[in-house]
């Protein structure tokens, strides 16, 4: 057997591309090692959301490549989104590299993987995507992520999402319940329908019915067994009433809504191309909040976007706590080549500010992350249970919340997988804690 090494940066969409990817190599005779001085094939699966995240990608193959000159059969591929931006580009870059694979060309891996053993150097980043193969190797564990739609047709002036991951694409019911079914029966305990912008979720089944996103839910809902549906990420004003009703009436959606609202101040909102103002998503949230009790609702916010004023600022710090939102994912402004916002030069807030309000954020998202926990002390949740550690005598089971809220009580064996019930009494930043009822 070959050994190949998956290093992937990143969103849960390329975790789950490398999950496909490990499958289909799988039939090429590929076993997968966690040690890349051992692999006779190196691939990264790189981001472009950031800066970071794409130095980190130029890095990691920097050192592979010089791995080459002991080990000259070595292989290195390089994919996801920096490849979709930078395609040939590469070679000159990095004349090491024997793949650039594109986004939309994952499922040729296979004849890539066999035409560059044979000597060749390819590069694949064609926009048109590539018929989908069912070979998928899951990470083990409880959830299991489902890509039912892929890119995005919104073009946020500061996100690089659209160039790199093209226009919206949605999956058929049937691939995808056909995918939740091997899922489940695997074991897995939970299924995360993934999309950028999941919610615009439109297909059509075999007889030609119209398919979205609240109806995909309804169908998954009647797969038999004990499991869980959430699905993530959703732009504010594609939620509608119908997928709120989904989320009341199926047994198995999970109360949970990840919202990025990004700004809170609806002037940065407009300069961001968002289709929403500030009231307009305190709406959103607030009709979310009096219809499901008891929902988690997370969000994005981006610090120092260009032109954002100190009192604009103060707009997001004040919309996190005024919309009660339970945790956020935070980011200093990076400017993404291509990007309309890029070319704002003149606008561009210095990196010490950036960094004092990143700073600042994060502080005001630990205080409403930990109120958010209090809400759930005395209160009882059901709780899938993700791992067991023993430390020092102690033992203790963790998982999360139909909420989404991270959980930890003592047991004394691994129940890993199972359902429990929770009473809480004790809330933390970043978890809760409880006894098994
Ligand atoms: S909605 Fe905006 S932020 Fe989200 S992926 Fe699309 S362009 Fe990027």
């Amino acid at each position: 057997m070959k050994k190949v090494y998956i290093e992937t940066l990143g969103c849960q969409m390329n975790k789950s591309d490398a999950e496909r990817m490990l499958g289909m190599l799988e039939h090429l005779d590929y076993t997968e090692t966690q040690n890349p001085k051992d692999a006779d094939l190196l691939i990264i699966n790189t981001c472009s959301i950031r800066k970071l995240s794409e130095d980190k990608a130029y890095s990691a193959i920097g050192v592979w490549g010089k791995w080459k000159k002991n080990k000259p059969d070595l292989k290195i591929a390089f994919c996801g989104c920096v490849a979709q931006q930078v395609q040939k580009d590469l070679f000159r870059r990095a004349p090491y590299v024997d793949l650039v694979l594109g986004t939309q060309r994952l499922y040729e891996l296979p004849e890539l993987i066999k035409r560059i053993e044979n000597g060749e150097r390819v590069v694949s980043c064609d926009e048109t995507p590539c018929a989908e193969r069912e070979e998928i190797k899951r990470v083990k564990g409880v959830n299991a992520w489902i890509p039912i739609m892929e890119g995005c047709n919104n073009f946020c002036t500061y996100c690089i999402v659209p160039y790199t991951r093209g226009r919206e694409r949605s999956r058929t019911p049937e691939a995808i319940l056909n995918e939740a079914k091997k899922a489940l029966n695997e074991g897995f305990k939970e299924i995360t329908l993934l999309g950028q912008n999941v919610d615009s979720y439109r297909s059509q089944d075999a007889e030609g019915k119209n398919v979205n996103l609240a109806e995909l839910l309804r169908r998954l809902n009647a797969l038999p067994g004990k499991f869980r549906i959430r699905f993530v990420t959703s732009y504010p004003t594609d939620i509608t009433e119908e997928l709120i009703d989904t989320v009341i009436e199926l047994d198995k959606v999970c109360e949970y809504f990840h919202i990025p609202m990004q700004s809170g101040d609806s002037e940065v909102l407009k300069k961001m191309n968002r289709r929403y103002d500030k009231e307009t998503y305190g709406k959103i949230c607030a009709n979310i909040r009096q219809r499901i009790p008891d929902v988690t609702i997370t969000s994005d916010f981006i610090a120092g976007f260009p032109g954002e004023t100190e009192e604009q600022f103060q707009h997001t710090l004040d919309a996190m706590s005024e919309f009660e939102l339970d945790y956020s994912n935070t980011a200093a402004y990076s400017p993404r080549e291509k990007t309309v916002a890029a070319k704002w030069v003149d606008k561009f807030i210095p990196e010490e500010v950036k960094s004092e309000r990143l700073a600042r954020l994060n502080a005001h998202n630990q205080q409403c992350c930990l109120n958010s926990n209090k809400k759930y002390l005395g209160k009882t949740l059901e709780v899938l249970v993700e791992r067991f550690d023993e430390n020092n005598g102690k033992k203790v089971i963790s998982g999360r919340s139909r909420n989404n809220k991270m959980v930890h009580a003592p047991y004394d064996r691994d129940i890993t997988g199972e359902f429990v019930n929770v009473k809480i009494t004790d809330a933390h930043t970043w978890h809760l804690e409880g006894e098994v009822v």
